[in-house]
């Protein structure tokens, strides 16, 4: 008998901020799947096997998931944050796309869940209020020239910007240029936003400006918002500043 897949976001790290559709799913699973250290955020629980990967084998480890499900397991693949946003989901379609005919039949659901950004946003007020952009760094998985490319379209276009894997100690390079260039777009006292581990315990969010962004201070559990021409950055009495961006937009003259 064919078993059943489901592909599940469990949030930016704090266990509040899992959904109970995942905690459900999570629970009824036969088999666990995923990144090592995303799998040790599940509880245990007895008679459910698991089957921790390395970071970088997404599409092996979806292939490995379907091979248990098409074993008739129940299979949940555990991603960060939503894992259809630069995770999982898309590995298991691509290798349901690309492999064995009879993988076509398994039932694969997507579960949902909160994902960094959106967390993130939340600390510090409304970032991302009006239409947003969201690009990943890395280049591992495509050109850096692409990268640039889109990056240029979306601050010409005044777009918030949301970067994720921003840094890594084998990409140490590449946030430094992408704000040069987002900089040639945007007033020198455009707000940005570090957010560091959101909603874990060692959680650091730091509000600063185009001209103030030290690319130095980024790692791989970081992500960057830059706020387009309208977001704004505001003091509160006691000191507490929120960052939003209003729902309404003027014509900016170019
Ligand atoms: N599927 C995930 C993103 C995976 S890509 C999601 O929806 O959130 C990995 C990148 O996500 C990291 O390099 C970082 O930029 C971002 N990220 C994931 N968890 C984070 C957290 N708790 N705080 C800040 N950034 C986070």
């Amino acid at each position: 008998m064919t078993g059943r897949l489901a592909i599940v976001g469990l949030g930016p790290g704090s266990p509040e901020l899992t959904t109970p559709l995942a905690s459900g799913t999570l629970a009824a699973a036969t088999d666990l799947v995923g990144y090592g250290p995303y799998l040790a955020r599940v509880p245990e629980r007895p008679g459910q096997q698991r089957h921790p990967s390395d970071n970088r084998e997404e599409l092996a480890r979806a292939k490995q998931a379907l091979e248990l499900a098409a074993a008739g397991k129940s299979v949940a693949v555990v991603s960060s944050g939503d894992p259809g946003v630069f995770a999982m989901a898309s590995a298991v379609f691509e290798a349901v796309e690309t492999g064995k005919p009879t993988w076509r039949d398994i039932d694969v659901t997507v579960v949902p869940g909160v994902s960094a950004m959106l967390a993130a946003a939340a600390r510090i007020g409304a970032p991302l209020g009006h239409d947003f952009c969201v690009i990943s760094l890395s280049d591992n998985l495509k050109p850096w020239d692409v990268v640039m490319k889109r990056l240029e379209a979306a601050a010409s276009g005044d777009f918030i910007i949301v970067l994720y894997n921003p840094a890594s100690k084998a990409r140490p390079w590449q946030l430094a240029e992408a704000l040069s260039l987002i900089a040639c777009h945007r007033a020198s006292s455009t707000p940005v936003i570090f957010a560091h581990a959101v909603s874990r315990p060692d959680e650091r969010i730091d509000i600063t400006t185009l001209a103030g962004a030290d690319p130095a201070s980024a790692d791989m559990r970081t992500l960057i918002i830059i706020g387009s021409s309208a977001t704004k950055l505001v003091t509160g009495s006691k000191g507490k500043r929120f960052v939003y961006t209003p729902r309404h937009v003027e014509l900016v003259e170019s």
